[in-house]
């Protein structure tokens, strides 16, 4: 295992044998990388709040690992974990059945472990619903929605998540054009659905009023190159990216232009409550998770 600070990072080879080392670990998020996660300490909160014995951890897992992962964590009779990038869609083909949402959306981030059964779910689009409206109060069926990123684990989920509420546009964009195939194949025939490159941005803005950043720009801190003209006072970003004090490279960026922007801790604040929903069904202790994710600064 790796230590970061105070905090453990599991890897595949390292984790414990259930009951004895580590009584009480029994639920994970896997990832790579993982170490930004703040998820253990909000689903912590969770569990304590609800006064169940176990402990949510941080599992580093390449992509090669992945399988190998889903193997040891069913032989220890996890009672579920959530995924990461980059396993979301990785994730789909690994588990026993599919719940109606992640057939939908073609990715899985959370897992439930019942009774040796593995059931995938997918809470990341309810998460960012429930966030936007938390966050800008906006009717998304009637918004022009630009999504970059859109063809990864999250952002495909997303842009098929957000393609059920009929908005105004949604335009998908992706650095990297061909991982927008799968998408193309499923919503092309919906003329409000249009798709693009990053090298487009410029015209993307033009279009759309919501920005919502589903790529891992700005994780690894690198600022973006955006030119300010592009954007208009009615602009709205939401980065699903989250940072220290709620900023990020983007939403940073974005503030010092004048325009509304946030991070992602709503989204991961309420994916999480759906995800911890699936475990151990109601009540789910909100307000404590949300006052986990306030004392992360
Ligand atoms: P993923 O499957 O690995 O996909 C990564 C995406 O980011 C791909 O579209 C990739 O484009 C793009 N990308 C990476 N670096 C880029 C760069 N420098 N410029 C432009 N695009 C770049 O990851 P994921 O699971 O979808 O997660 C994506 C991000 O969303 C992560 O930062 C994750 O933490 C965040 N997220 C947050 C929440 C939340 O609750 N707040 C929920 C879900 C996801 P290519 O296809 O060209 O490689």
């Amino acid at each position: 295992m790796l230590f970061m600070g105070q905090d453990t990072i599991w890897t595949v080879d390292s984790l414990p044998v259930p009951g004895t080392e580590n009584p009480g670990f029994q639920l994970a998020v896997l990832g790579d990388p993982v170490e930004h996660s703040l998820s253990p300490p909000m689903q912590n909160a969770a569990l304590a709040a609800r006064g169940l014995p176990y402990r949510y951890e941080r599992l580093q897992v390449p992509p090669a690992r992945l399988s190998d992962a889903f193997i040891r964590l069913r032989e220890l009779g996890f009672v579920g974990w959530n995924l990461t990038l980059p396993h979301k869609i990785s994730g789909y083909d690994l588990v026993d059945r599919l719940d109606p949402e992640a057939t939908a959306l073609r990715a899985v981030n959370t897992v439930l472990n019942l009774g040796n059964e593995l059931i995938g779910f997918n809470t990341d689009g309810r998460g960012l619903q429930a966030a936007l409206a938390e966050a800008f109060g906006v009717d998304l069926a009637k918004t022009r929605i630009a999504l970059l990123g859109a063809g990864g684990g999250a952002g495909q989920a997303s842009a098929r998540f957000l393609a059920r509420l009929h908005p105004d546009r949604l335009l998908l964009v992706n650095r990297t054009v061909a991982k927008l195939e799968a998408l193309k194949h499923d919503l092309a025939v919906d003329p409000r659905v249009t798709f693009w490159d990053f090298a487009r941005l410029e015209r993307v803005f033009l279009e759309a009023e919501l920005i919502i950043n589903a790529s891992s720009a700005g994780l690894s801190g690198d600022s973006v190159d955006w030119d300010p003209g592009w954007f208009r006072a009615d602009h709205r970003i939401f980065d699903m990216v989250y940072g220290r004090e709620g900023e990020t490279p983007i939403v940073r960026w974005a503030r010092r232009n004048g325009i509304a922007a946030v991070d992602g801790r709503l989204m991961l604040l309420h994916q999480g409550a759906f995800a911890f929903e699936h475990w151990f069904g109601k009540p789910v202790p909100v307000q404590a998770m949300r006052d986990a994710l306030a004392r992360c600064g």
